[in-house]
């Protein structure tokens, strides 16, 4: 049983609410109660949203890349600095780096995370013994912090736009589609050990790392469960797939996929208005990394088109160069801001910017990783997050002022609990197994900065 003296229900907020767990869901709330003997008491109730998209290995790296060299740097050269690394990590490294990101990510408020997951073989690209190694490290890691774990393999074929070969730094990445189906059999093993709530789908990378012919046989064989793919994150990968397809990737993508609230695009940045109304009709999840967005010079979303015509988003910390909800959702509104030389950009006509953005990513990032709603009601996976409001960030404001508090005025510390499909994983604004986590995330780098 949970008492919380203020909690956001799918009905609005209410005071006073007991709230009973079963098998991972709510399976009773009560209004207007008194706290009994037993109950885990909080103050502020909310439903906790999905992270829909990390790849947990990079957070490793993380002030690795903030060196200006000679030249201009962009995404390109960041992404040779993470092929170099990527050469080096051995799976117990993966998993102890992936333990700290999940750690870290429910510390911040995030119940669940969607590992887009494309380390799978090998430095120079032989599979391990067990085709599925580097899947079974990410459960392992999921299974010792409690995390609400959606995995998603990928699919990593080419190099480049136009059926380019892998380079080397990108052996590790690769699979035919023979290899990948079993590849996603043997996740689905791995997975299958974990609680119900984790789950696996696909993850084609982008477009330019597959072909059409590809991208067709894998969405036939997998027609179930999640589909994500990287789709428009910078103007050079436009450029590329436009010349290629003979489309925009947005454009091509809803032309010749049937992209449905099943799918998932992230980074959708660089769209048409045209890609933005489509996009937002097809109910597919736009998946925003803001910070990383950011710390990439990708460009903003083009948020208020998007919003006028419906459509879902969610967020996530890819990259992982910082992990922070509160950072997460704020950058995505100040992004808008600077654009538009303008204020409360992320609502379409009048409301709360902060209530927008939390409970549409609240809602988008559990359909993303199908773990439901995204709201406190009856039935639905226990994800939830309490938050202090005695924080001085907070403490001057009502109810309806909250979510505008946590998104622009507080920091992630105000998280005190955490549950992922009812397993309380954050007490007291720690996790429970933070030390041991901490030690071997230090040791794994130890090791790993000593054979760079
Ligand atoms: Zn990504």
């Amino acid at each position: 049983m949970i008492f919380a003296k203020q909690a956001l229900t799918s009905t609005g907020w209410v005071e006073n609410l007991r709230l009973t767990l079963s098998q991972g869901r709510i399976s009773s709330l009560g209004t207007g109660e008194t706290a009994q003997d037993g109950d885990t008491q909080v103050d502020v109730l909310l439903p906790a949203l999905a992270n829909l998209h990390s790849h947990s290995f990079q957070r490793a790296m993380a002030g690795m890349t903030e060196y200006r060299k000679a030249g201009k740097d962009s995404f390109w050269t960041w992404r040779d600095l993470m092929y170099r690394f990527t050469k080096q990590l051995s799976p117990e490294q993966i998993e102890a780096i992936a333990a700290l990101v999940f750690m870290e990510m429910q510390e911040a408020g995030y119940a669940s995370v969607g590992e887009f997951h494309y380390l799978h073989h090998q430095p120079d690209g032989t599979p391990y013994d067990d085709l599925g190694e580097l899947s079974g490290r990410i459960a392992a890691a999921a299974s010792d912090t409690g995390i609400g774990l959606t995995h998603l393999p990928v699919l990593y074929s080419y190099g480049g736009a136009g059926q380019v070969p892998l380079e080397s730094g990108q052996a590790r990445f690769g699979n035919s589609l023979d290899r990948f189906n079993s590849l996603v059999e043997r996740a689905r093993d791995v997975v299958g050990a974990l609680p119900d709530d984790c789950q696996v789908g696909i993850a084609p990378h982008s477009l330019r790392a597959t072909c059409p012919a590809d991208l067709a046989a894998v969405l036939q064989v997998h027609s179930v469960g999640p589909v994500h793919i990287h789709i428009a994150e910078q103007p050079k990968e436009v450029a590329d797939i436009s010349e290629w397809l003979g489309a925009r990737p947005v454009e091509w993508l809803l032309q010749n996929a049937d992209v449905s609230q099943n799918w998932c695009l992230i980074h959708a940045t660089h769209m048409t208005p045209t890609e933005t109304q489509d996009m937002a009709r097809s109910k597919a999840v736009a998946g925003l990394c803001p910070i990383t967005e950011a710390n990439l010079g990708d460009g903003p979303f083009n948020g208020p088109t998007y919003l006028e015509h419906g459509g879902r988003f969610g967020v996530g910390s890819d990259s992982n160069v910082l992990i922070s909800l509160t950072e997460e959702l704020r950058t995505l509104e100040y992004s808008q801001r600077l654009r538009d030389v303008a204020r409360n950009v992320m609502v379409v006509g009048e409301g709360s910017i902060g209530e927008t953005l939390y409970c549409g990513a609240a809602r988008g990032g559990a359909q993303a990783l199908h773990r439901g709603g995204g709201e406190i009601a009856v039935g639905e996976l226990a994800d939830l997050v309490a938050i202090d409001s005695r924080d001085t960030a907070l403490c001057a404001l009502q109810s309806h002022q909250l979510l505008d508090g946590l998104c622009f005025a507080a920091r992630d510390r105000v998280v005190t609990d955490l549950w992922s499909a009812g397993r309380h994983s954050v007490k007291a604004g720690r996790h429970v197994q933070r030390d041991r986590i901490v030690a071997n995330y230090r040791s794994a780098m130890a090791s790993l900065m000593s054979a760079l």
